[in-house]
């Protein structure tokens, strides 16, 4: 327990200010089941605080900002990178993990990792490798972020991967396997079902700011949605004559603050009212952390907006197209001639096979890179 059998100024400084600041049914550092390769405490930094650090620092971090969230580098410099929608899902899921008294550590590490396996171009390239990989377990960027995590990032000279611990661990592997909830013996940590939501709130909210801004859709026609129609009624209401481009922000403004209020106000008293008196608790309870059903249709229809007029839109398809042939055709340039990898891949042949290998090597690849890598490798090779 925390803080029954330590008096507090024996509890390391990480511990005090979590036993100030947290529910009892958050994860609280000092009840973390730890790391594989056991690590002495550190003098001044929680367990997962360190996970943090551990990710921010890590190539694959890096490497989010020459991803593309869902437009491309062609497509200019307003919209989101795959680094920036990361940094606004760790400030939203930080926003209402600190309303609701979780761990925000926990769920800033959960964020900063959620989105690290992606590969160049988005769901294209995700879709392309996973073709490449059929018969030999496909390619998923969820389970891809564990295997950077624990394999693949080479920082520490004692183990390989960042060492992270198990709960960090777990939550990634939620997102790989999200069996359904009424199903799941055991619902996974509160931190993570936080980084959950926020990632699909924030998702929501900059796809349609980037896609208006590119011209994909009006702004007039977002109408068709009743939760855009009703944002902008309160808009015009209180700010009339509004230019678009200004409409535009405090739509986006708004409906991630409606949703993000929403949730909270929901969750709160409910967790509250439960009582759950550690994070252990709570995961064996049927609580979820959700928006209410109203909100919750009202966001389904948005996105089912998005998906027919934004996702599925020519430019966007173009481009889906575009990444997908370049890919397939790096994977087998790439497997028949293993002596185009750095070193580092070549060996990881031995380990994986080569098919696996290849396509891990292609997934680490920005989206600039895998354009280089084409034009150097194959655009010439044909010429
Ligand atoms: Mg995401």
């Amino acid at each position: 327990m925390l803080a029954s059998s330590h008096s507090a100024h024996r509890l390391p400084p990480f511990a005090q200010r979590e036993a100030m600041l947290l529910a009892p049914y958050a994860m609280h550092g000092m009840r973390s089941a730890g790391r594989r390769h056991p690590e002495p405490e550190h003098g001044y930094r929680g367990p997962f605080q360190r996970d943090r650090d551990r990710i921010l620092h890590s190539s694959a971090f890096r490497r989010l900002s020459g991803k593309m969230q869902v437009f491309t580098g062609d497509h200019g410099d307003y919209h989101r990178t795959r680094l920036t929608h990361t940094m606004e899902v760790a400030s939203v899921a930080r926003t209402v993990g600190r309303a609701l008294l979780l761990n925000e550590d926990l769920i800033e590490a959960l964020a900063l990792l959620h989105d690290l396996g992606h590969p160049p171009f988005g769901h294209a390239g995700e879709d392309t490798l996973a073709a490449c990989l059929a018969g030999e377990g496909g390619f998923s960027h969820n389970t891809f972020a564990l295997t950077l995590v624990e394999e693949l990032e080479l920082r520490y000279p004692d183990f390989p991967g960042l060492n992270l611990c198990e709960e960090t661990l777990a939550g990634q592997r939620f997102r790989v396997d999200k069996s359904p909830p009424q199903v799941a013996a055991e619902q996974p940590l509160l931190e993570v079902q936080v980084v959950e939501a926020a990632d699909s709130l924030t998702y929501d909210g900059h796809d349609l700011d980037d896609a208006v801004k590119l011209g994909l859709v009006h702004i007039a026609e977002l109408d068709e949605c009743e939760l855009l129609r009703e944002l902008k009624r309160r808009i015009r209401r209180a700010h009339a004559g509004l230019n678009e481009a200004m409409t535009r922000k405090a739509l986006v403004r708004g409906l991630i603050d409606l949703q993000v209020t929403e949730l909270i106000d929901f969750v709160r008293p409910r967790l509250v009212e439960r009582g759950f008196r550690s994070a252990s608790e709570a995961r064996h309870s049927d609580f979820q952390i959700g928006l209410p059903a109203d909100l919750r249709e009202q966001k389904s229809e948005l996105e089912r907006f998005l998906y027919r007029r934004v996702y599925r839109h020519d430019d966007l398809m173009h481009v889906r197209r575009q990444a997908q042939g370049r890919i397939e055709r790096l994977f087998s340039t790439f497997l028949a001639r293993p002596e185009l990898l750095d070193p580092l891949a070549r060996d990881r042949m031995a380990v994986v096979g080569p098919r696996r290998a290849v396509g891990e090597h292609l997934a680490m690849m920005t989206d600039r890179f895998c354009d280089q890598q084409y034009a150097l490798l194959v655009d010439r090779s044909r010429g």
